[in-house]
């Protein structure tokens, strides 16, 4: 999978916005999931086994492990 760095964000700097639902602003309590590292709003987030992640895909393979699929 393509894993460069893409630094160019053109809504603004990482950790400044949702990457879910692309929500903008800094009264936005943004967390960062465990497992695909992106930032989230609290809109988004979803709780599973006591943690919070950007979706439940994320907590799935959080919790269950990768099976590494390629598309
Ligand atoms: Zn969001
Ligand atoms: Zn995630």
């Amino acid at each position: 999978m393509p894993w460069d760095e893409e630094e160019k964000q053109p809504k603004g700097e990482k950790g400044e916005y949702c990457e879910i639902c692309g929500a903008k602003g800094k009264w936005l309590n943004l967390q960062k999931c465990p497992m695909c590292h992106k930032y989230f709003c609290d809109s988004c987030q979803y709780l599973y086994g006591g943690k919070i992640f950007c979706s439940d895909f994320c907590a799935q393979e959080f919790f269950w492990g990768a099976d590494e699929e390629d598309e």
